[in-house]
């Protein structure tokens, strides 16, 4: 699931290209039958896939059958999109060597323009997942929404990790915005007051927002207890593993100190005292 600021950032590189078709397709990946790119139009990009339709071509490549038509990209960790031009090698590798980062993808467009594509995963699908409405970047996010969500009795970093609502709001993000909002992970939604629920969608907000800008400006993201020891306070961090039963769980990082953990107790939140 990819973070927000990524999925922007990819939006803003692609979107010159819509409407073009590629006039040379390049790169190293294997999964991928690079040359179905060729001739293909883009018609649209999402969150991290691409439309690619038939441009004016008779024959479908055979490999192209029952394939959906959006290119999914999955970017991870390590993956990287750039355009008109190509990755340099920042340093060189152990036998000293300059060598330049391999792209997985590259697609020439008929305008003279690229993309490139580094350590990624690609695959074909046949729908993009992407609701503006739960995508906290997006102009038509729906806040309200949002804020029902948090209140239910669920430990509030399962609705955080819940795509339905939160799109684009991967695990970085959740465990920063938690720390931001001094808020522990497994506190239940609904024992927290209305106004740290909204306190958490802004700090949700705002964090991706400067992301976004950090990532433009080609500047690193500096977490401060996302794969942290200590938060910068100098308290030592703690990690667990949370997520619904039966759901999808992630690796959480909190300060116990920063968000002290809420009990259950008679409607008036209280710190556990340790
Ligand atoms: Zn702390």
């Amino acid at each position: 699931m990819p973070e927000g600021p990524s999925v922007r950032k990819f939006q803003l590189l692609t979107s010159p290209f819509v409407g073009q078709v590629v006039a040379k397709v390049g790169g190293s990946s294997r999964k991928l039958n690079v040359n179905d790119l060729n001739a293909l139009r883009l018609q649209d990009s999402q969150d991290e896939e691409l439309q690619e339709a038939q441009h004016s071509r008779s024959e479908a490549p055979e490999a192209a059958e029952g394939r959906g038509n959006w290119l999914r990209i999955h970017f991870g960790m390590f993956g990287s999109i750039r355009a008109n031009e190509f990755s340099r090698a920042s340093r060189a590798n152990k036998r000293g060597d300059w060598k330049d980062p391999v792209p997985k993808l590259v697609l020439h467009f008929e305008s003279g323009g690229f993309l490139v594509f580094y350590n990624c995963r690609m695959l074909w699908c046949s729908s993009p997942r992407a609701d503006p409405a739960s995508d906290i970047l997006s102009v038509e996010f729906h806040r309200g929404r949002a804020l029902r969500a948090l209140c239910a009795p669920d430990p509030i970093c399962y609705t955080l990790q819940d795509q339905r609502y939160f799109s684009g709001l991967g695990n970085i993000i959740k465990n920063e915005i938690l720390y931001l909002a001094r808020i522990h992970p497994l506190t239940p939604g609904s024992l927290l007051a209305l106004s740290d629920l909204e306190r958490l969608l802004d700090c949700a907000v705002q964090f991706s927002s400067e992301w976004l800008h950090n990532k433009l400006r080609g500047q690193g993201l500096h977490p401060q207890v996302y794969q942290k020891e200590q938060c910068p306070l100098g308290h030592a961090v703690m990690k667990g593993t949370f997520g619904p039963s039966g759901g999808f769980k992630r690796l959480t990082w909190w300060c116990p100190q920063c968000q002290p953990a809420v009990l259950p107790g008679d409607g008036d939140p209280s710190p556990v005292t340790e």
